[in-house]
């Protein structure tokens, strides 16, 4: 089986250059961490065009395939740019990323809302401006889009999302497909849904059903069970009720290796059992062929980033443990300190072959719990030499925060030598942008 670029560990453009440096899209990181400062994210766009090919590659032999973006794992303009240039559509997941990818350009017909409490503003937002569809997640919500609708008097196109009962051993804070879980109509609901959307709520259009395991998934026999509940629940429905479902969407959750330890599957292996399941499916099931969807997040953008930063202090425990500090912490990346999420990390600036030392890369914030990466062995770091963590494009900048009043980072795109800012770094005038001292206290 081929492989895909989320098996890899680095950027694919990562090499040592002339300099004895590291250097990314050929460009020297440590004169990128000079020229921008630091913390710096950096996304490598050969890296991102190679994933998006393997999924176009992967998925070829189902033509019906769509392959949505979950903008949540990172979502700016220029990134969104990328992915449209390259053909894929987007899964959003509030209004502030449905303006962002319409700021971009992107063809709203190729924009899905997803999410489990989507508001009145953000509906008629993503209404308003044309997404394609919404992924409608539980009675309350059917109830308001089609009061938006009807006062707007327009039909509003739709999936349902639903909980297929899966479980995947990932970490418990990131499944969603298991019975017990927030997300989705569980399977006993669906016919109530539809029920009410072919009698009551006749502003909306049911095309299809939904469904999101769960991220960072390894196990590939998952598909094959989730898509066969689609599509018997797909075949049901559309016997039992007249219907014409002909879309599925399988959600995302593909993983990518964080660290040696992570074995994360081929995207040409999935696509093989999606679509050898999917053709399967449609003969058991007796169903037209149906558009798929797929919402790859972690996996199109994680390999591509990641974060530069300054070595500062360090402190040597007595008989304990070295702790090394960088300029950066918890507030650019949560991960570590929000799921335990482990790192790989390499000195931009210093030979593999130095001497080396095992010690705790810990961040600037003001929490015992800022720890970026646990007894890792590098090689001796000194104050201003140049950190390099690995697979930081998702779910670090779109999870970042300002904690400690520290001005998020910037992130530039780099690609043949080149890099252009992407994300300007916030300045201190940036982070009072929305104070306000009321008149009275002057
Ligand atoms: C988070 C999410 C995704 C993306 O998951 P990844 O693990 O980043 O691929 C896709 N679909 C839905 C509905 C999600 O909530």
């Amino acid at each position: 089986m081929l492989s895909s670029t989320n098996q890899n560990q680095k950027p694919i453009t990562t090499m040592i250059n002339d300099k004895g440096n590291l250097q990314i899209g050929g460009c020297d990181l440590v004169e990128l961490a000079d020229k921008y400062g630091t913390p710096l994210y950096v996304l490598d766009e050969e890296t991102i065009r190679a994933i998006c090919n393997d999924y176009k590659k992967a998925f070829s032999a189902y033509p019906k395939t769509n392959i949505m973006y979950a903008s949540k794992a990172l979502c700016t303009m220029a990134l969104s740019s990328i992915l449209d240039s390259e053909g894929l559509g987007f899964d959003t997941v509030s209004g502030g990323e449905i303006y962002t990818v319409y700021k971009a350009g992107v063809d709203m017909s190729k924009v899905l809302f997803n999410g489990n409490n989507k508001s009145y503003e953000e509906l008629e937002l993503a209404i308003d401006l044309g997404v394609g569809r919404i992924s409608a997640d539980n009675f309350y919500e059917l109830a308001l889009l089609n009061t938006i609708a009807q006062s707007k008097n327009k039909h509003v196109d739709i999936l349902l999302r639903i909980t297929p009962g899966i479980e995947c051993h990932t970490h418990e804070y990131i499944q969603t497909g298991h019975l017990d879980s927030k997300f989705g109509f569980d399977l006993s609901q669906i016919d109530e849904a539809v029920e009410l959307i072919q009698t009551e709520y006749t502003n909306l259009r049911i095309h299809g059903l939904h469904a999101h395991i769960g991220s960072q998934i390894f196990e590939t026999s998952i598909y094959a069970d989730e898509i066969d509940i689609i599509c018997r629940e797909i075949s049901r429905l559309n016997k039992q009720f007249g219907l014409n479902l002909n879309e599925i969407n399988i959600g995302g959750g593909i993983g990518v290796k964080y660290t040696d330890e992570d074995q994360p599957p081929s995207v040409y292996e999935i696509g093989h059992i999606v679509v050898n399941k999917l053709n399967e499916c449609i003969k058991k099931y007796s169903i037209e062929p149906p558009a798929l969807f797929l919402e790859p997040g972690r996996s199109i953008i994680s390999t591509s980033g990641v974060t530069l930063y300054t070595i500062g202090s360090s402190k040597q425990v007595p008989q304990g443990k070295k702790y090394v500090s960088v300029d950066g912490g918890m507030a650019d990346n949560p991960r570590p300190s929000l799921y335990d999420a482990k790192y790989f990390a390499q000195v931009v600036n210093k030979k593999e072959d130095t001497e080396k030392e095992k010690v705790t890369i810990c961040g600037r914030y003001c929490e015992s719990g800022d720890i970026l990466i646990k007894d890792v062995t590098l090689p001796v770091l000194e104050e201003g030499d140049v950190l390099c963590v690995y697979n930081t494009g998702a779910y670090n900048y779109s999870m970042a925060y300002n904690y400690n009043r520290v001005p998020r980072p910037a992130m530039v795109l780099v690609r043949d030598s080149k890099s252009d800012i992407v994300v300007s770094r916030e300045s201190y005038d940036d982070l009072l942008v929305h104070d306000i001292i009321p008149d009275r206290l002057k």
